[in-house]
């Protein structure tokens, strides 16, 4: 098959640098057409040098003339800046944009690159609570593929292969239930972002290591599968299984199950995402049932981790509500890792700015731009308020 030009967007992070492993592994495969970071200039340096990516961006302009400096004389054109990203985004000399920068930052990326036909591997779940509606929408003009990185909709993904004639019931996701898995209320409103920030099963992101630990990543997941899948809101459940080893389930109209293993390693959804439609071969580690004789499953805690139920009801009110609750629990996120606010303060916030921002039934692009802002606005003056 021939190969396949990759714009990686955020490749300094988490899913970034796993993403270049799986690129590095098949040459023949993929090339590497343009590199994103936010602040890690040294990082996307080395990375350029290794990649000779066509164009690189840095996101924080006060870096854009080191980078440039180290990367004089290779023929990688440097730019800054965020509308400079976007621009990239949308860029004709690629196949396929992987969105794996954090949260709302994917927005506008993603739309460029959707509205230039490229095909969207999306690790960047937040873009699709944002605008799901949107997003769902501007693929089916624009005919381009989505697919997802997040393991979860990844097994749910790889089980719809051969079903395209087949309804869906029902979609379960898994949840590891985290850090903080059977405490109770008292005991998490002391706890520390250190302790949030050690997850059991998956070495991710900071913000998604809180959204793990806070069950809000999986009420995100929840928003982008619906949006992924054209699911009603009552399609969708959740249940606790701690080892992380069922990545998550299908269910159809005459009650079959069907569901996908295998150990957490995010290498596999993003290589099944760059691959697709094919499987392409690999040296990550087996799963074997003898290293693990129990899988167990229980119901979350709805009434300790109120982010779940939050996220539920954002999605059955839709609109711009979805991108409220995103907003808010970003600032609520960055106010925790920065000790300005306890765990369960998080929830809190959130809640405050559904009821506080307005809302949009019918949101455009500049509208989920407007009400991003606002809630931020909202947000930031709930945690100085304190
Ligand atoms: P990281 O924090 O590890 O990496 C984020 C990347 O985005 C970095 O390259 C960072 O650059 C860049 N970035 C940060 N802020 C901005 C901004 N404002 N504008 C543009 N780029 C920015 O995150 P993860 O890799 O963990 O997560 C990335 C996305 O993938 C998230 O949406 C997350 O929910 C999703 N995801 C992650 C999983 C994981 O295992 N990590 C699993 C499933 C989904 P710099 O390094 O320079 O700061
Ligand atoms: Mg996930």
């Amino acid at each position: 098959s021939p190969l396949k030009r990759v714009t990686l967007l955020g490749s300094t992070g988490s899913i970034g640098t796993q993403a270049l492993d799986v690129i590095r592994a098949h040459p023949g495969r993929f090339q590497v057409a343009a590199l994103s970071a936010h602040a890690n200039a040294e990082l996307l340096i080395a990375q350029a040098r290794e990649f000779r990516p066509a164009v690189v961006v840095i996101g924080d302009e006060a870096k854009h003339e080191a980078v440039k400096t180290a990367l004089a004389g290779q023929g990688t054109e440097v730019l800054a800046g965020s509308a400079a990203l976007t621009e990239v985004a949308g860029r004709p000399d690629t196949d396929i944009v992987l969105t794996a920068m954090v949260g709302y930052s994917g927005l506008l990326p993603t739309v460029a690159a959707i509205r230039a036909g490229k095909d969207i591997a999306l690790a960047n779940k937040e873009t699709l609570v944002v605008a799901g509606q949107l997003i769902t929408r501007l693929v089916k003009e624009h005919g381009v593929g989505l697919y997802p990185v997040d393991s979860e909709h990844s097994a749910i993904f790889q089980c719809l292969v051969g079903e395209e004639r087949n309804p869906i019931e029902k979609i379960i996701l898994t949840a590891s239930g985290g850090p903080f898995r059977g405490r109770t209320a008292e005991q998490l409103a002391s706890v520390t972002k250190a302790q949030a920030l050690k997850h059991p099963n998956w070495d991710m992101g900071a913000k998604i290591t809180i959204d793990s630990a806070s069950l809000m990543n999986k009420g995100l997941e929840v928003i982008e599968a619906k949006w992924l899948f054209g699911l009603n809101d009552d399609q969708i459940d959740v249940v606790v299984h701690p080892q992380s080893i069922i990545h998550s389930l299908v269910q159809f109209q005459d009650g079959s199950l069907k569901a996908q293993l295998g150990l957490p390693d995010m290498k596999l959804p993003i290589q099944y995402a760059l691959g697709y439609p094919e499987r392409l071969p690999s040296d990550f580690p087996r799963f074997s049932f003898l290293d693990y004789p129990n899988l167990t499953f229980e119901q979350p805690d709805r009434a300790t981790f109120r982010n779940l139920p939050l996220a539920f009801e954002a999605m059955r009110q839709g609109g711009n509500a979805p991108c409220v609750l995103n907003a808010a629990n970003e600032i609520a996120v960055a106010a925790f890792l920065r000790d300005e606010i306890g765990f369960l303060e998080m929830p809190s916030l959130v809640e405050s700015c559904l009821t506080k921002v307005s809302y949009l039934a019918e949101p455009s692009l500049d509208d989920y731009v407007l009400t991003d802002q606002e809630t931020r606005r909202v947000a930031h003056e709930l945690v100085g308020r304190r």
